[in-house]
């Protein structure tokens, strides 16, 4: 198809908006929307525009730039930022075997002796720097933009395949090693499996969730993930090796995690037969890979190929198709969740995906069943994506049968029969007999009995048996189980019964922000449960707040506050809470905080707007200088603790009142 100048010059334009958005969305909200095939064939489309409109090419074009996982807002910068000494590049890549060619064709070009290339499977998850002086991991740096990178030391010493001392009888000294950080299969289906027991939001593939571990600010957190490394880059200032397969040598004898499947090659024919053996054995390893990364393997000839803006000439990858298997949909089950949401659920003929046996897919909702056109006994293409299982991504039209009927989204509850609601902004339908919708009430008790929430030793089975004998229908239900209720469930033992009674026990010395996570209102997660508890400091305060109040909190929007709203309007959520707290729970952060000082006692300190340090520091420093934080101005606040982009409303209230406000600097000072 021809394009007028005028067309193209709109086209570019639109599709680097676009590309932009996607790198946000990919880089640092690690939340992308597009599949990764789908942005690159955007990117291609771009960079074919540009190279044949070249008076419209722009160094700003994210097709000459390094996509960046720096934050936007410089407000919002949580690391040190770190300028690399070389910059870090991305690659070109390709799916098609053909540009491979063209690419070995380049190269032969222009040199003009013998060469090799090095194969390394393209590991999907984020690049790392590591610099070594002394033989020490002295720093730890994301590519960042690719020249300036997130400073992630205190992250990254607590992967313990990333050696933090060399042997001392290794000579090279002083270098920078580079690599992927990544999450293995194993880690990441645990993740997202607690995420959604918990109902937050997933993470769409490994790489993404490793990217967003990273750059967690607690490291003890990160501990958790199971992040794990593979090194592939070795950097001396003074030259040390002639090729890089010899410099990966020479770091697995060092102790660096360096990928066993790296394979010198002659020529592009071994190269091809590395791709066709991994694109099959790709998919009995523990760990996502993308690709395969080729590599010239002599040090000279790299130096001679250079690099563009965005990526080195002397290295390309070969990117594999997301991996998927065709099967035929059995028939569609429609799951009620713990807050009410239905999902349908296509039972399929087993087939194997990404190591696993499949027999379950998600449909997600109706939208998307009606998208994909999905009828019984259809044969549906599944591909592994954040869901813990697969998703159905298409269907192959060609294999239906004439008499295949498309299943129908029920009206009702297939639970409790109520009438099923959709709420015009949600794409889900709902059912909305929480309290005593049989699923959704053992879903309550699952949540909260969950090992982030109450950690009570109850299962699926245990909490199946308590709801059909009648024992449990609200959570207070629970502290009121006796010993002879327990001993009457099939296979408890006196052993048994003692046990899940000790851990209800321990449980009331739960901290308040997890209690509040364990209630399970709808939206509340782990991160808003600490945030709204650290706000509001005790249930009464968080009950009581207006809807405007809650919107001050930090990351709290309207559809959460509206959740919280909705949430205790409920009486029966309300006498559930009173009997909670009378079985002895914790409704009230408890001050476990080292007091240091008494200098802000009797001070009532209300905190607003954004500080070099976070809010929960300024709110223990407060509190361990014998101060009190408020969550909103009154008469009885000593002083308006005013940062960054302080709420208007607060600074309007405390000048009405005669409340003296002071910056960060000044608060400082009086505690000094
Ligand atoms: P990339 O992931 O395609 O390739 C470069 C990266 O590969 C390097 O930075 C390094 O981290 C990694 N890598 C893994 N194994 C390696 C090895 N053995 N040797 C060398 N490097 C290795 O490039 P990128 O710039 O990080 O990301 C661009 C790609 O990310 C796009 O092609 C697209 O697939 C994806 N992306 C997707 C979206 C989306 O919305 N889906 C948005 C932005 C980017």
């Amino acid at each position: 198809m021809k394009i007028s100048k005028e067309q193209a010059r709109e086209r570019i334009s639109l599709l680097r908006r676009e590309i932009e958005e996607h790198n946000r969305r990919y880089y640092v909200d690690n939340k992308p929307s597009v599949s990764d095939f789908e942005y690159d064939l955007l990117m291609q489309e771009l960079q074919f525009l540009e190279t044949k409109f070249p008076q419209f090419f722009s160094q700003d074009s994210p097709s000459v730039r390094v996509g960046s996982d720096l934050p936007l807002q410089t407000s919002k910068k949580e690391f040190v930022q770190v300028t690399h000494k070389h910059p870090m590049l991305s690659l070109s890549n390709t799916y098609d075997k053909l540009e491979l060619e063209a690419f070995n064709e380049r190269i032969k070009k222009s040199i003009d002796s013998d060469f090799n290339y090095v194969c390394e499977l393209k590991i999907d998850g984020t690049a790392i720097s590591l610099t070594y002086s002394n033989n020490r991991l002295i720093r730890a740096v994301t590519r960042g933009d690719g020249n300036t990178g997130d400073d992630v030391t205190s992250n990254v010493i607590n992967i313990s395949s990333i050696p933090k001392n060399l042997p001392a009888s290794n000579l090279v000294k002083d270098f920078e090693i580079r690599g992927e950080i990544f999450m293995p299969w194993s880690s990441f289906d645990s993740l997202n499996k607690e995420r959604e027991l918990n109902e937050e939001p997933l993470f769409a593939n490994p790489r993404n969730a490793a990217a967003g571990s990273l750059k967690l600010l607690d490291s003890s957190e990160v501990a958790k993930r199971g992040l794990n490394a593979i090194l592939y880059h070795v950097i001396t200032d003074t030259p040390f090796f002639a090729t890089h397969y010899e410099s990966l040598q020479w770091a697995k004898d060092c102790g660096f995690p360096v990928s066993e499947h790296i394979v010198l090659c002659q020529d592009l024919d071994s190269v091809l037969e590395y791709l066709e053996n991994w694109d099959e054995k790709r998919k009995t390893l523990d760990y996502p890979t993308d690709g395969v990364v080729v590599k010239i393997n002599e040090f000279v000839h790299q130096q001679a190929l250079g690099i563009t803006s965005k990526s080195p000439k002397w290295a390309t990858a070969y990117k594999f198709k997301a991996e998927q298997a065709l099967t035929r949909i059995i028939s569609v089950d429609y799951q009620v969740g713990r807050t009410g949401a239905v999902t349908p659920v296509a039972n399929l003929e087993p087939v194997l995906l990404s190591g696993t046996t499949v027999k379950r897919a998600s449909l997600h909702n109706t939208d998307q069943m009606q998208l994909l056109d999905i009828h019984i006994n259809d044969y549906v293409y599944i591909e592994k994506g954040g869901e813990i299982i697969p998703k159905i991504t298409g269907v192959d039209i060609s294999k239906r049968v004439t008499t295949a009927e498309k299943p129908l989204f029920p009206e009702f509850c297939p639970d409790c029969n109520s009438k099923l609601y959709r709420a015009e902004d949600e794409a889900k339908f709902y059912c909305l007999n929480s309290l005593h919708c049989p699923t959704q009430i053992k879903g309550k008790f699952l949540h909260f009995a969950g090992r982030k929430a109450m950690n009570i030793l109850a299962g699926e089975a245990t909490v199946d048996q308590l709801y059909a004998l009648g024992y449990i229908r609200k959570l207070s239900d629970l502290y009121h189980l006796s010993k002879e209720q327990l001993l009457s469930l099939e296979g408890w033992k006196e052993r048994s019964a003692e046990r899940f009674l000790e851990s209800l026990n321990t449980s009331k010395s739960t901290p308040f922000q997890k209690v509040l996570f364990a209630l399970g209102i709808r939206h509340i997660g782990e991160t808003t449960a600490k945030s709204l508890a650290s706000h509001f400091g005790n249930i009464a305060n968080l009950m009581e707040a207006a809807y405007d109040q809650l919107l001050e909190v930090e990351d709290i929007g309207e559809t959460v506050a509206d959740s919280i709203v909705s949430y205790f309007s409920e009486q029966e959520n309300i006498s559930v809470i009173k009997e909670l707290i009378e079985a002895g729970l914790l409704f009230e952060i408890k001050n476990d905080i080292d007091i240091k000082s008494d200098k802000l006692l009797g001070k009532n300190i209300v905190i607003s707007g954004n500080f070099s340090i976070s809010r929960e520091e300024l709110k223990k420093i407060i509190e361990s200088n014998s101060g009190k934080n408020l969550s909103s101005v009154t008469s009885n606040t000593t002083y308006l603790l005013a940062g960054e982009k302080a709420g208007p409303s607060k600074l309007d209230k405390a000048k009405k009142l005669g409340i003296t406000v002071i910056d960060e600097e000044e608060f400082f000072k009086i505690i000094k």
